[in-house]
C-alpha cells in the first residue's frame, strides 16, 4: 500500500502562485471566507485557510453569522459581499444551517468568484469536462496529489467512495477527464470491500474515521485520504493529508481569480 502525503504539492502550488502574482503588479488579491454557525469542522478549514492565505501572500477576511441567523437576513449580507469590488474570491463554509436556502445562494454567488465551484455555471463546467470555471478545491486538489506524485490516471481502475456534490461527484468527474475508470462508492454499493480492493488507485471521501481498513485495499494501491473527521476528542484532519492541498488550491483559485477580474487574463 502506498499513502500519500500533501505537504509538499502544497509548497509545488505556492511556486505557481507566487508566479500568477508578480503578473497583478503588486496588487494584493482578497478572500472572503463566509461562516454560518460554529461548526468545529469548518472553523478548522477556516483556520487553515487564513494561515495559507497569509503564508502564499495573500489577504482573506472572515465573515462571520450567528447560526440563528433568518434566510432573508444571510442573503442580504452575503450580496454586499458578493458584489464588494475589494473582494476577489469567496469560500462559502457549508453545509449552512437548515433556514437558510443553500440553493438560493449557489444561484446568487458570482461564478467569477466562487472559487469552491458551488455555482450552477462552475459545476456544470466540471461535468462537461471543461476547465474554464472554477472546479470544488477538494476534488482538485486530490489530483494535483496524484500529478504531483507522478502516479498516472489514463485508463486506471479507480474507485471514490462517497458521492457527495462538494466532493465525491466532482471528482469522479476530474478522473474521468484524466481518462480514469471510476467507479463511484455509497452506501448501497454492493461487495464495496471488493470494488475498492479491485481498484489501483483508491480515494476515499465517505466522512466516516477508520472505514477505511486493510479488507479494501488491493496490493500496491494508492490510497487517498480526503477526510477531516470530528470525534470526541475534536476535529482530526489527516496530517499532511489532502486538507493542506485544498487550502493550497484555494489559493491559486484566488489568484486566477484576481487576475480575470482585473484583466490580466486566464
Ligand atoms: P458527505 O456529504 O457526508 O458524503 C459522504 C459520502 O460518503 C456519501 O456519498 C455517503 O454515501 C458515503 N458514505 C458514507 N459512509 C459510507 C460507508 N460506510 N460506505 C460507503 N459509502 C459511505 O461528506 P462530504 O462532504 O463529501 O465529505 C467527505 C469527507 O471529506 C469528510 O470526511 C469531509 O470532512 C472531508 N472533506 C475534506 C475536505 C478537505 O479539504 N480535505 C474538504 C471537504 C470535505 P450515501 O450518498 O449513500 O449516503
Amino acid at each position: 500500500m502506498i499513502t500519500l502525503k500533501g505537504a509538499a504539492v502544497s509548497a509545488k502550488i505556492k511556486e505557481e502562485v507566487t508566479e500568477l502574482l508578480r503578473e497583478l503588479a503588486g496588487a494584493v488579491p482578497k478572500l472572503a471566507i463566509v461562516r454560518v454557525g460554529e461548526r468545529p469542522d469548518d472553523m478548522s478549514y477556516e483556520r487553515g485557510a487564513l494561515k495559507k492565505m497569509e503564508n502564499f501572500g495573500l489577504q482573506a477576511e472572515s465573515f462571520s453569522f450567528s447560526a440563528d441567523i433568518s434566510n432573508e437576513e444571510f442573503q442580504a449580507e452575503f450580496k454586499k459581499i458578493n458584489e464588494n469590488p475589494d473582494i476577489d474570491g469567496i469560500l462559502l463554509l457549508r453545509p449552512l444551517p437548515k433556514q437558510i436556502n443553500e440553493r438560493d445562494i449557489e444561484h446568487m454567488i458570482d461564478p467569477e468568484k466562487d472559487l469552491d465551484g458551488i455555482s450552477p455555471e462552475n459545476i456544470a463546467q466540471v461535468f462537461a469536462g471543461v476547465n474554464e470555471g472554477f472546479a470544488p478545491c477538494t476534488a482538485e486538489a486530490v489530483i494535483e496529489v496524484l500529478k504531483a506524485n507522478d502516479i498516472s490516471l489514463s485508463g486506471k481502475r479507480v474507485s471514490v467512495v462517497g458521492r457527495s456534490i462538494v466532493v465525491g461527484r466532482p471528482l469522479s468527474m476530474l478522473l474521468l477527464k484524466e481518462n480514469a475508470t471510476v467507479t463511484i462508492c455509497h452506501t448501497r454499493t454492493k461487495e464495496i470491500e471488493k470494488t475498492c480492493r479491485d481498484a489501483e488507485i483508491l480515494i476515499a471521501a465517505a466522512g466516516q474515521a477508520k472505514m477505511i481498513d486493510a479488507s479494501y485495499v488491493g496490493a500496491d494501491a494508492v490510497v487517498i485520504d480526503v477526510g477531516i473527521n470530528v470525534d470526541q476528542d475534536g476535529t482530526t484532519p489527516v496530517p499532511g493529508g489532502v486538507g493542506a492541498v485544498t487550502t493550497a488550491v484555494l489559493a491559486k483559485h484566488l489568484v486566477t481569480a484576481a487576475r480575470r477580474q482585473r484583466g490580466s487574463g486566464k
